[in-house]
C-alpha cells in the first residue's frame, strides 16, 4: 500500500514570507493597477468588480476584463490575467500561482456572465501563471497553451516533486557563502529565496497540463467569441512558449510576460532570447498608439509601458557591452549592473532571475561566455 506520509512530513514554507522579502522594494511603493498614462482611458472602469487585495479585477473594454495582481498584498495569483466575454463564448486567461488564484478570477467571471466557462489559456508555462491549472481540470474547463508547455512543466516543476531540497538549493547556498562582496551576497540571497519558494510551491501543488496544445506553426489563430473576433499569436522572447491574445477591434492586448510594466523583465528561461524579445517589443511598439496592454506583471499600460521596457533592455545591453569591452568577466558582470535612477522604482523579482540572466544572455549574444 502506498503511504502519503512523506507529504505530511514535508515542511512547507509560507509563500508569503519568502516573496515578501523579494518584493521588499516594490512593496514599499504604493501599487496602482493602472499606469498613470491610462488612468483616464475611457475603456477602463475606475471601480474594480472584485478586489481581494492580492489582486483586483476591472473592466478594460467591451466584454474585456483584466486581473491585476498586487504582490505586496499576497501571493495567491502572483501574475496578471483576465477574461474575455463574447456573445457566444468566453476565454479565461492564466491559471495563476495557485488554484485559489484561478478560483478568485472564476468567481468574478460568474458575476458578469451566464456563459459557462469552458475555455482558459495559459500565456506560457511559468509557475506563477500555471500552478493553479488543476482548478480548471476540476471544473471541466479546457486549458489551452503553447504545445511545448507540458514538456516544460515536466522538466521544470514535476522534476522538483519529491526531489532532495538540500541538494537543489546547495549551489545557490554556496553562492551566498562564497560571495565576493555584500552586493553579490544580497543578490544570491534574493535568488535563494526565489528558488526555495519555487521548490516548495512545486512540491505542494498537484500540477496539471493544458489539454488543448497550440502548435506555434499554426498560429496566429483567429477565434470568434460571437461578433467578437480575437487572435492568439506566438512571439519569441520570454519563455519560448509565449502566447498573446489580441482584440484588434478594441486595440487591447493581453501580452503575458512579454510585457513587464514598471518591472525588470525575467530573463532566466533557457528559451528566453534578448534579441528575440527586443524584436517582439519593436513589433508591439509598431501597433496603434492607443493600444492598451495587460502586462504579465505590473500595471495596465499603454505604449509608454512598452517603450519603458524597451529602454530597460537598451540599458541592460549598453551596460553589458561596456563591461564586456572593459574585460569584466561574466562572473563579475552579473553583479555589477547598476540600476539607473529612472528605473530605481522598477520591481526586480530576483536579481538572478532578471538582471544576472539578462547580462549572461547579452554576453552570450556578443560571443563571450
Ligand atoms: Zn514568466
Amino acid at each position: 500500500m502506498n503511504s502519503i506520509a512523506p507529504f505530511n512530513r514535508r515542511q512547507f514554507l509560507s509563500n508569503a514570507s519568502q516573496f515578501t522579502a523579494l518584493y521588499a522594494l516594490a512593496g514599499s511603493i504604493p501599487f496602482s493597477a493602472l499606469a498613470s498614462s491610462v488612468a483616464d482611458d475611457p475603456r477602463i472602469s475606475q471601480t474594480p468588480i472584485a478586489d481581494a487585495g492580492f489582486a483586483s479585477i476591472r473592466k478594460i473594454g467591451d466584454g474585456l476584463y483584466a486581473t491585476i495582481s498586487d504582490t505586496s498584498k499576497g501571493f495567491v495569483t502572483i501574475c496578471n490575467g483576465g477574461f474575455l466575454v463574447g456573445k457566444d463564448a468566453s476565454l479565461l486567461l492564466e491559471a495563476y500561482g495557485s488554484s485559489p488564484g484561478a478560483a478568485f478570477q472564476m468567481d468574478a467571471y460568474r458575476k458578469v456572465t451566464q456563459l459557462p466557462a469552458t475555455n482558459a489559456l495559459l500565456t506560457h508555462y511559468h509557475f506563477d501563471h500555471s500552478m493553479g491549472s488543476s482548478f480548471y481540470g476540476a471544473n471541466g474547463v479546457q486549458l489551452w497553451g503553447h504545445a511545448a508547455v507540458p514538456k516544460r512543466i515536466m522538466e521544470s516543476y514535476v522534476a522538483l516533486q519529491g526531489a532532495d531540497r538540500a541538494a537543489f538549493l546547495a549551489p545557490t547556498e554556496k553562492r551566498v557563502k562564497d560571495a565576493k562582496n555584500d552586493i553579490a551576497r544580497q543578490h544570491a540571497q534574493g535568488d535563494l529565496g526565489a528558488i526555495s519558494n519555487l521548490f516548495d510551491m512545486a512540491n505542494k501543488t498537484p500540477l496539471a497540463f493544458p489539454n488543448r496544445p497550440l502548435d506555434p506553426a499554426k498560429l496566429p489563430m483567429n477565434l470568434d467569441l460571437g461578433h467578437f473576433p480575437i487572435v492568439i499569436e506566438h512571439y519569441p522572447g520570454h519563455s519560448g512558449t509565449d502566447l498573446i491574445v489580441r482584440v484588434p477591434d478594441q486595440k487591447v492586448v493581453y501580452a503575458g510576460d512579454l510585457v513587464f510594466s514598471h518591472a525588470y523583465p525575467a530573463c532566466f528561461d533557457e528559451k528566453c532570447t534578448m534579441s528575440g524579445w527586443r524584436s517582439t517589443l519593436k513589433t508591439f511598439a509598431s501597433w496603434d498608439k492607443d493600444t492598451l496592454f495587460v502586462p504579465g506583471h505590473g500595471a495596465v499600460c499603454g505604449q509608454e509601458g512598452v517603450q519603458s521596457l524597451r529602454d530597460v533592455f537598451d540599458d541592460l545591453a549598453l551596460q553589458a557591452e561596456k563591461m564586456h569591452k572593459a574585460g569584466v568577466p561574466l562572473s563579475d558582470a552579473t553583479d555589477q549592473y547598476l540600476l539607473p535612477d529612472k528605473f530605481k522604482n522598477f520591481a526586480v523579482f530576483a536579481w538572478g532571475f532578471c538582471i544576472a540572466s539578462a547580462i549572461t544572455k547579452l554576453y552570450a549574444e556578443m560571443g563571450a561566455s
